[in-house]
């Protein structure tokens, strides 16, 4: 029988392979071989762990109240005496000597042997201690896989459909390393940083099912249609033949498309357009060497700082500054300086703000991080003396948070100057356009920088109010919104009566439906996804400016999306 589910496809493609569902209650636990020269390691990673433990239940147990009832601290005793017994400590380390396994299995074997026992014993109390077993042991295995030591599962997710509750940022980092086919969430929605790097990678997807977490089974044979948003299990051979072919389709259309790759971008009446790339992970970089892009007029540098407690230091960050450099080839790259926040959390943040969206992230964070910020400037700085590097500032709001960015990039300068370190003092400095407010003020920000980026994501969610992580609100998602494009329409418009180039860098740049109708107002810089660019200049390369402008001069009358929809068809048919 074949089970269909419905989400939002938010990266297109078809994946076809076995589910592996990850089940965020518990640990997701699998087991890998130590070879035989690790043991010593991976006995050593289990230990470290104990200690972790033990240091966190102390400091639970400091905490615990004064007036809490006197089993509370009873039970922290109690897990405490566990990770010395020699049931957990001891045995767990013969049996990765003698199993050769990775230690979170070795518990998951202890676990096994230590519940039977209970479950054996009369006594109703004791047998309710197994539990307390339980939460020792899952305590000791997430501190294991949060190990910067630890080996990730790579081996058991390659190829997989990942099926979860929902994934993170974070989360896509380690997956994707794993090299997954595909995955299905039962949250999520478009706009995502998650759905973003999903569609960066290539990696099918769809997200908002609501249900594919718990109707769905490990090593089920899947398939998910990321352009259609469906989800189907055990689909028979027929339907799998069909999916075949459309993957066999893709295949040619993107080899296609591939032929355009030295091509320059230019309207057929003869208008230049710059296409850059939107670049994140180290697989970003391979596809920009090939990708014919004229550089990178996105770096989101947030990645950088994410899976990890502290955040890279000068020298690493400039380190992936000269790799970006290299892999761009002498073209600029545009570095967003870290918009950490909202969706993209590091693993220090222990506290989450109350709506993330209007809390404290992009350059609202680093202005109150000024040590984090000066070292990224610094490094950015530096860079700027290995190739041509422009600085991006994200989520500007007010004129003040600019002039304070401003005096920052300027300390830095000196601070390098003194300690004769060489930087680019022309490097230009940019800053996205992404709230209504910076919308509205743009004339200013256009005055006040050498270039200026629209993220649309963001602006759109802010226009909107809608919550871009939130599926219950995806339906009002639209970039067709006539305020939205009022908005964008306004930006561009200052910044060429200001002599500032404008580039978009938001999701909308890329959809190749849209192409048409953000030449028509004016757009000739985009910054997509490097697996877009060929799309996108394919657009390009058969539109005739001169012809869109009538239909574009009708926006302004525009309030109503079917009134919208059929203008963006009228201007797609010519
Ligand atoms: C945007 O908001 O459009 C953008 C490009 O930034 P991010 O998606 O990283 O927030
Ligand atoms: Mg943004």
């Amino acid at each position: 029988m074949t089970l269909l589910l419905t989400g939002t496809g938010i990266s297109p493609g078809i994946a076809m392979g076995k589910a592996h569902v990850l089940r965020r209650g518990r640990p997701d636990v699998l087991e890998y071989a130590i070879p035989r020269q690790h043991l010593d390691d991976e006995v050593a990673r289990f230990q470290r762990a104990l200690t972790t433990v033990t240091r966190q239940l102390r400091e639970i147990q400091r905490h615990i109240p004064s007036d809490a009832p006197r089993d509370v601290a009873g039970f922290i005793d109690a897990h405490l005496l566990m990770l010395k017994d020699h049931l957990l400590a001891e045995d767990t380390i013969s049996l990765i000597r003698e199993r050769q396994c990775n230690a979170e299995w070795a518990l998951k074997l202890q676990q096994d042997s230590i519940v039977s026992v209970f479950d054996a014993m009369e006594d109703a109390y004791l047998r309710t201690r197994r539990d307390d077993v339980a939460h020792v042991i899952e305590r000791l295995q997430r501190t294991l896989l949060e190990d910067e030591g630890a080996a990730p599962a790579q081996r058991e997710l390659r190829g997989r459909l990942v099926v979860a509750d929902d994934l993170s940022p974070a989360d896509m980092v380690l997956l994707q390393h794993a090299q997954i086919a595909g995955f299905v969430t039962d949250a999520g929605g478009p706009l995502s940083h998650t759905a973003i790097m999903a569609r960066g990678l290539g990696i099918p997807a769809v997200v908002g099912t609501r249900a594919a977490s718990t109707l769905l089974r490990d090593d089920e044979p899947l398939v998910i249609d990321g352009d259609t948003g469906m989800v189907l299990a055990g689909a028979d051979a027929r339907l799998r033949r069909h999916f075949r072919q459309r993957q066999k389709t893709a295949r040619e259309h993107t080899r296609a498309l591939q032929a355009l790759t030295d091509t320059p971008a230019c309207t057929r009446d003869g208008q230049a357009v710059q296409l850059m790339a939107n670049v994140e992970l180290a697989e970003d970089l391979r596809a920009l060497r090939h990708s014919g892009a004229d550089g990178v007029g996105l770096y989101r540098t947030e990645y950088l700082f994410l899976n990890r407690s502290t955040p890279p230091d000068e020298e690493e960050q400039l380190r992936h500054y000269r790799k970006l450099l290299n892999a761009s080839q002498g073209r600029p790259v545009t570095i967003r300086t870290v918009d950490l926040g909202a969706d993209k959390l590091a693993v220090d943040t222990v506290t989450a703000a109350l709506n993330p969206a209007l809390g404290l992230r992009a350059i609202r964070r680093s202005l109150q991080e000024p040590e984090v910020f000066m070292t990224q400037l610094r490094a950015i700085l530096r860079a700027s003396h290995l190739g041509p590097v422009r600085i991006m500032l994200p989520m500007l709001t007010t004129p003040a948070e600019l002039e304070q960015a401003l005096e920052l990039i300027e300390r830095a300068r000196q601070r390098l100057r003194r300690e004769r370190k060489r930087f680019d003092p022309e490097m230009p400095i940019g800053g996205m356009i992404e709230t209504p407010a910076a919308a509205l003020l743009c004339e200013h920000f256009a005055r006040q920088l050498d270039f200026l980026s629209i993220g649309t994501n963001d602006l759109i969610q802010y226009t909107l109010a809608i919550d871009r992580l939130d599926e219950s609100v995806t339906y009002l998602y639209d970039p067709l919104h006539p305020a939205v494009l009022r908005l964008i329409r306004m930006i561009i418009d200052a910044g060429a009566r200001q002599a500032t180039p404008v580039a978009m860098c938001g999701e909308m740049a890329g959809d190749p439906q849209l192409t048409r109708l953000l030449l028509g107002l004016g757009l000739t810089e985009f910054s997509v996804r490097p697996n877009m660019l060929g799309e996108i200049k394919h657009r390009i390369l058969e539109t005739d400016l001169g012809a869109l402008h009538p239909i574009i001069d009708e926006l302004d009358s525009v309030y109503t999306e079917e009134v919208m929809t059929r203008l963006l068809q009228r201007l797609n048919n010519l």
